[in-house]
């Protein structure tokens, strides 16, 4: 004997009640085949129960659309000549609940025992009406109403199962019975006085339990509509997996904390009889699905599934006059449970100032009423608080049999949600260790169970989620990297990166799943308008873990964002030198954000373009290192200008030539007047940790007066004109030196600046080509021969693979 159990969405319409008779046709064994009413029918018999008793005659429309489903899907599914009986049955049945219904219009209300009787009529229908489809389609079926075999009795208000005399119903059933399959409708069943009862939201797979134990059923199989048991929840977790084999306490653990593919109470019957079960896709019933039975303690993998409850309140009993007295925390739980609350979680502090309990939000303003009212006479006299519910809550938990043997899971668990900022309000381990659980906000629920998923299942690929901002040279570049380099990163890195986010000076564009980087400029074109505040409000509400900001613009107005992103842990990386060379004061409050949030601010592009030169200073100084001099050619346009202009040629034609291929800033009087190369030495500075602010560094510049004074760039290319011989005079003095002109950053001792020098032959600085840069670090351990960084400074492939870079880097945090 197998017992078969199929849920609500395998059974919600004639085309997938079909597919369930195609898969039992194969069974030769005999076979109880629980069914629950159709996909969401049992939601709306209640709504259409709450609508009667509210007085609301809408309670009809729901009623007649439920009429108007069952007698199309029993037209669809019998031949026409077995059509008339069936639909008459099903019509009778629909005037017996339309009298029901009635009943609570008039009296304006609706008992627990009449609701039972209403929602009883799903599956009462959808049972009847599969058992006359199987028979018209030749199976040996019969139908079987379950409340003939199921009683309930009432203990401590509910209704609980007598197994004795339901047990004893069943086997004298089916032992008199030879039809092949049965079909017995789940969810309901008879109370010792005979009125219909119920076994609770989701209570099928607890019949189908009943029934398997009491016939000492081979295997009980959940049909339903995922492939098993999953890591996560799949409608959360994307990446979830069904999980091949799991034992009876990590399954029961795991529903009771939110996996609702299995209803808890279910596994209690079949647990004590050692019958296994499986969990199978109706939609896919090649997939293996999930084994469940007893646990084998295999080693292994310590964690097997992450849950979630949603809809939680926390209450807290807390106060001075909890201290040592005995009877507190009874006397809480018992209002509780007296008031038919569920304490979901609980959790007390070693001082016993407080106890915590997490409960449903749905019974919130009872139980801070009930405790309230009991606890009058402390709270009056101030040694027990007023209680005050905290609310929009959910549970997470890790659940594995193997997890009390491991050190560090809980560590690993509340650091990765640290890591994401989710704020953690309660923490509580089961006293079998078999759980670690923790309450957090609603909001954060599903960027929680994909970080932990990620952490506990996925150690091989972690995802990294883009905003990027300013797409032109750089940015362009930048996508085009990501877009050739994705499938490397996964398979050798295993880094997932996708682009959520994206936006230039006009438009935007979100895709939560990921733009396609082949066609992002299309749709960027037709994205929304650009705002920077939306963008940054976007960002926020997606809420996706390992999110990173991508500044590629050179705007202020974009760097100053960045405290926001960073406020909410969401890591910051940028080409652009305005934030970091800002007041130090903003600096220092950046990295301390990035410190306090756990979200890497990276700019290495900000000096140098793709060379490693400021992950290179942080190493040192990691290592123990101190920075004694700093010198550097660090501007890549003026070294293009320099290496290009002698008396061939002419500074103006030179410079022009330089902006045109794109070597300068737009405006290039930021490059010739030592601004962009002082913002460098700045940031170097800075990163070996000195306190300076860019008024602090020297500039000598070489640009005459007029040149420095002019504000656009026509009058500052038509004064290079006017002064070519003083630009030829600082080339022939070079020359006659032997000497090359660089434009040079120092930083020494304290003191930084800038300017251009004369440098002579065997110098490091002399053979420097194009627009290549160069840093020497001499430090404590390189105090003589300096450490060297050399190579292209300057160019949009570059710059685009130093923000890879950067971005790898936090893949790697
Ligand atoms: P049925 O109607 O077949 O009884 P349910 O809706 O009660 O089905 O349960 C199946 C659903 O459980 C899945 O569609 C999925 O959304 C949800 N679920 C939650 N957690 C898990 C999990 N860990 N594994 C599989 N499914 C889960
Ligand atoms: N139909 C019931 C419900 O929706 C029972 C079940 O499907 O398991 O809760
Ligand atoms: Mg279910």
């Amino acid at each position: 004997m197998k017992v078969l159990k199929f849920g609500g969405s395998s059974v919600a319409n004639p085309e997938n009640i079909i597919k369930i008779k195609n898969i039992i046709s194969k069974y030769e064994d005999q076979i109880i085949l629980v069914v629950s009413a159709f996909g969401g029918v049992t939601d709306h018999l209640l709504e259409a129960g709450t609508l009667a008793s509210t007085q609301d005659e809408s309670y009809k429309k729901v009623l007649a659309t439920l009429e108007e489903r069952h007698l199309t899907a029993t037209k669809q599914l019998l031949p026409v000549n077995a059509q008339s009986r069936v639909l008459s049955k099903v019509k009778s049945e629909f005037n017996e609940l339309e009298t029901l219904l009635e009943g609570a219009f008039y009296i304006g209300e609706i008992t627990p025992r009449l609701s039972d009787r209403i929602v009883s009529f799903g599956e009462l229908l959808s049972s009847y009406i599969i058992s006359e489809y199987l028979k018209s389609e030749q199976l040996d079926a019969e139908f079987k109403d379950s409340r003939e075999i199921i009683i309930t009795q009432k203990l401590n208000g509910k209704n609980m199962v007598n197994f004795a005399k339901t047990n004893a119903n069943c086997i004298a059933y089916f032992k008199a019975s030879n039809a092949k399959i049965t079909v017995c409708p789940g969810f309901i069943s008879t109370s010792e006085e005979g009125n219909s009862t119920t076994l609770g939201r989701g209570g099928s797979d607890y019949t189908a339990a009943i029934y398997a134990a009491a016939l000492d059923a081979e295997i009980l199989e959940i049909w339903t509509d995922v492939s098993g048991m999953y890591t996560a929840n799949p409608k959360m977790v994307k990446q979830a997996k069904a999980i091949p084999h799991i034992s009876y306490e990590e399954a029961m653990e795991l529903s009771h904390f939110g996996a609702k593919v299995l209803y808890p109470p279910t596994i209690q019957p079949v647990l004590s009889k050692g019958i296994s079960i499986v969990i199978k896709n109706t939609f896919d019933p090649e997939a293996n699905g999930t084994l469940i039975t007893k646990s084998k303690n295999e080693k292994g993998k310590t964690v097997r599934g992450i849950s979630h409850i949603g809809n939680i309140a926390l209450i807290s009993l807390e106060g001075p006059g909890m201290v040592g007295i005995p009877g507190i925390s009874k006397r809480f739980f018992e209002v509780l449970s007296q008031a038919d609350i569920s304490v979901v979680l609980i959790t007390q502090a070693s001082s016993e100032h407080s106890i915590c309990v997490g409960i449903s939000a749905d019974d919130v303003e009872k139980a801070v009423h009930i405790v309230n009212e009991a606890f009058e006479y402390e709270i009056e006299r101030g040694r027990i608080k007023t209680v005050i519910p905290e609310k929009d809550l959910a549970i997470v938990a890790l659940v594995g049999d193997n997890m009390k043997s491991h050190q560090g899971l809980s560590g690993k668990m509340f650091s990765t949600l640290g890591k994401n900022n989710v704020n953690i309000r309660v923490i509580a381990q089961g006293a079998s260790e078999r759980n670690i659980s923790c309450i957090i906000d609603q909001k954060d629920v599903k960027k929680a169970l994909n970080a932990l998923h990620e952490e506990f299942f996925e150690e091989n690929i972690k995802q990294l989620n883009l905003f990027v901002m300013g797409v032109g040279n750089v940015g362009a570049k930048f996508l085009e990297q990501i877009r050739s380099q994705r499938k490397f990163l996964k398979e050798n890195l295993k880094l997932n990166i996708r682009v959520i986010g994206m936006s230039n000076s006009r438009t935007m564009f979100f895709d939560e799943k990921g733009i396609d980087l082949n066609t992002w400029q299309e749709k960027l074109a037709n994205g929304q308008k650009a705002d920077k505040s939306k963008f940054l409000e976007l960002v926020n509400t997606l809420n996706f873990r390992n999110s990173i900001f991508v500044d590629n613009t050179a705007s202020e107005d974009v760097s100053t964002s960045y405290s926001e992103y960073l406020g909410n842990s969401i890591s910051v990386v940028t080409c652009n030198k305005i934030a970091c060379s800002s007041a130090y004061e903003n600096y220092a409050h950046l990295k301390s954000l990035a410190r306090s949030y756990n979200a890497p601010f990276l700019f290495e592009t900000n000096v140098g373009a793709g060379l490693p030169i400021i992950d290179t200073l942080k190493h040192l100084i990691a290592s123990g290192d101190k920075i004694l001099k700093i010198q550097a050619v660090l501007s890549g346009s003026l070294n293009f200008v320099f290496n290009n202009f002698n008396d061939t040629t002419t500074f103006h034609d030179v410079v022009k030539q330089a902006q045109e291929e794109g070597y300068t800033e737009p405006d290039p009087k930021i490059d010739l007047s030592g601004v962009d190369v002082m913002r460098k030495i700045l940031i170097l500075a800075r990163e070996s940790g000195n306190v300076l602010e860019i008024s602090d560094i020297k500039n000598n510049p070489f640009l005459p007066e007029e040149s420095l004074k002019t504000t656009n760039n026509e009058d500052f290319f038509a004064s290079l004109i006017k002064h070519e011989p003083h630009f030829q005079n600082l080339y022939a003095s070079a020359k006659n030196a032997d000497s090359k002109l660089k434009y040079v950053a120092q930083y020494d001792n304290g003191v930084a600046s800038v300017g251009l020098q004369e440098i002579p032959k065997g110098h490091d600085f002399y053979n420097l080509e194009g627009s290549d840069n160069i840093v020497l670090f001499y430090t404590e351990r390189y105090p003589n021969q300096p450490m060297i960084i050399k190579g292209a400074g300057a160019g949009a492939d570059v710059t685009a693979s130093g923000i890879f870079a950067d971005i790898i880097r936090i893949g790697n945090f």
